[in-house]
């Protein structure tokens, strides 16, 4: 990393290693360029050692790329073995150290005058790396609205992809939110059910029981809300339910929490003034947050297979 913003030496854009101030596109592209682009939000952890990082569930960021990217008609010119190996290359003349974002932008290379709704454009795709510590077990919680915006559905949009565009809904819903004094919003769908936050999904606790939308609620694809409930019923032995769910059992649930790569957990301790439980962190949560951290830095082994380590130490990148 270097400079004061701290960005790093080298973005990988269109096939190769480029160092950071080769990376422009012309002011021009600005306006059209990002409507039709799809991305990935993925997260490296350092391991207790600091000599390696642990990419979470690359292979299935990888194919949900793909997926976006056939939604909007972008064809991926790049194996996923190679987009592996080209992030493992990033992270190392990077010389990351510290919990890390991987964000692969899929976009048309053309875009201007008539090319607007142009089909089986080429596709152009960049992978650049950011620090993004991890909030778990700090204690972080957050306040939330219930929107006044609905989650985009079916059929305006693609919520189960990471479509560029859908961010605009949920830009606006997290903008009303931070005007009206919450940190975050939780969005219902056009049938009025609870769907997600701006760019996380949402777990509520109800028991023994951990309920969420199901995802013909408006969700995205949520990786990290998958692991969740995995671990919710291999580790905490709880019961997962994913369904449709109402407005008000967010009021009257034991706890809430969202979840995303981003989010990892986040215990939403009060929504729309009514405290979630007792307005603290639920022991539920707590325990998630206790047992995620384990598998994403490594140490729980039964999870190996989501991570994919890469070796950081000076050795590594000499
Ligand atoms: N919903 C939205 C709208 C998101 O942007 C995200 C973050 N990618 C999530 C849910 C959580 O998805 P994931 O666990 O795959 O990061």
């Amino acid at each position: 990393m270097s400079g004061e913003h701290r960005h790093p030496e080298y973005i990988w854009w269109n096939g190769e290693r480029r160092p950071w101030d080769d990376c422009t596109i012309h002011v021009t592209e600005l306006g059209w360029s990002t409507v039709g682009a799809v991305f990935e939000g993925i997260r490296a952890y350092a391991g207790d050692n600091a000599d390696e990082l642990y990419i979470f569930r690359f292979r299935e960021h990888l194919e949900r790329l793909e997926r976006s990217m056939r939604l909007v008609r972008l064809t991926l010119e790049y194996g996923l073995e190679e987009l592996t190996a080209a992030t493992v290359d990033l992270l190392r003349v990077n010389e990351v150290r510290e919990d890390t974002y991987i964000r692969p932008l899929a976009y048309a290379r053309e875009t201007s005058g008539k090319r607007f709704a142009q089909i089986a454009n080429d596709a152009a795709l960049l992978i650049n790396t950011s620090p993004m510590a991890s909030h778990l077990k700090t204690g972080l919680t957050q306040t939330a609205k219930v929107s006044s915006w609905r989650r985009i559905s079916e059929d305006v949009m693609p919520p189960r992809v990471k479509n560029i565009s859908n961010y605009r809904n949920s830009q606006l819903a997290g903008m009303e939110a931070r005007l009206d004094g919450y940190d975050t919003a939780i969005l219902l769908n056009h049938q009025g059910k609870v769907s997600e936050g701006p760019g996380a999904c949402v777990m509520l606790v109800l028991g023994d029981q951990v309920i969420t939308p199901d995802v013909g609620s408006g969700i995205l694809e949520s990786i990290t809300r998958d692991a969740l409930l995995k671990l919710c019923r291999e580790v905490l032995g709880l019961k997962v339910v994913e369904r449709a769910v109402d407005r008000t059992e967010l009021y009257l649930a034991d706890e809430v929490f969202t979840c995303g790569t981003a989010a990892e957990v986040t215990p939403i301790v009060n929504i729309d003034k009514y405290a979630v439980g007792n307005g603290e962190i639920g022991p539920v949560t707590r325990a998630l947050e206790g047992a995620f951290d384990d598998v994403l830095r490594g140490r729980d082994a039964r999870y190996g297979h989501w991570r994919t380590p890469v070796e950081v130490g000076a050795a590594a990148v000499a």
